[in-house]
């Protein structure tokens, strides 16, 4: 069964991205004007101390597929992700990062994979252009969380991903959930369909993540996902009256 073609909010979180963010949305239109399907950019400032979210309003002021949302401090990627998911206008979601590592030219491919009849269409980065040692933190991360969560996802961490709206309003939230987007989606029942994607260096801006903090945090959440599969249950309505 093949989706129906959808209209489509592409969210992207952002923290201190000023210098990434004019390139990032020309790209983003560069891929979706040629689509026939209706779209927003919804960026959300997830507390910037820098002038991204002077820029978001200049680029929302310039053009209509624009919208941001900004915190009044910090909260993190996944609360970034949540308020997009809450916000978003449109059925279909696009999750992207705000540095340019993501490649939104890969978005069309994405969504053609999503339409042919997925609840979600992941990305995995095929030639990593992260420091050496992220790339291994990476693969460790992956192997474990497939192996305690019993997934066989290829890169969970990358953010560029397309997701039935009405699902993500369903799947738990707590801080660190993003990296568990796949598992949490198919405890609502979600088929998950991964394709290869490119990965670009970053240019601009500064990674916000060090390896151990994200290994500590790793750990607890890997546990608490174990622990969510493990309790999770779903219900099938036989009949009701109205
Ligand atoms: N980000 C965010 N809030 C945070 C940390 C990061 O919105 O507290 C955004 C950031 O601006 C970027 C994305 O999440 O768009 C991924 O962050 P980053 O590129 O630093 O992660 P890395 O690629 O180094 O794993
Ligand atoms: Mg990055």
């Amino acid at each position: 069964m093949t989706n129906t073609i959808q209209s489509v909010s592409i969210v992207v979180p952002v923290y201190n991205e000023e210098d990434n963010l004019p390139r990032l949305f020309d790209e983003i239109a560069g891929a979706m004007r040629p689509l026939d399907r209706e779209w927003e950019a919804l960026f959300v400032d997830d507390g910037s101390t820098d002038g991204s979210l002077d820029v978001l309003k200049r680029l929302a002021a310039g053009n209509s597929e624009v919208r941001y949302v900004a915190f009044t401090r910090n909260r993190g990627q996944s609360a970034a992700f949540c308020a997009g998911f809450d916000q978003a206008a449109h059925p279909v979601v696009v999750t992207i990062d705000a540095d340019l590592q993501n490649d939104p030219a890969d978005i069309p491919a994405l969504l053609a994979l999503f339409d042919k009849g997925h609840d979600m269409a992941i990305g995995w980065r095929r030639k990593r252009q992260d420091t050496l040692s992220k790339r291994y933190a990476s693969k460790i991360a992956n192997a474990i969380r497939n192996r305690i969560t019993r997934e066989s996802v290829r890169d969970t961490g990358c953010s560029l991903k397309v997701m039935r709206r009405d699902m993500l309003l369903r799947i738990p939230r707590f801080k660190g959930m993003h990296r568990y987007l796949p598992t949490l989606m198919k405890l609502e029942g979600a088929t998950v369909a991964e394709m290869p994607v490119n990965h670009r260096e970053r240019h601009m801006g500064v990674s916000k993540y060090g390896n151990w903090e994200r290994a500590i945090a790793g750990v607890r959440d890997l546990l608490g996902v174990r622990w969510l599969q493990d309790r999770h249950f779903g219900y099938e309505i036989r009949e009701k009256n109205r």
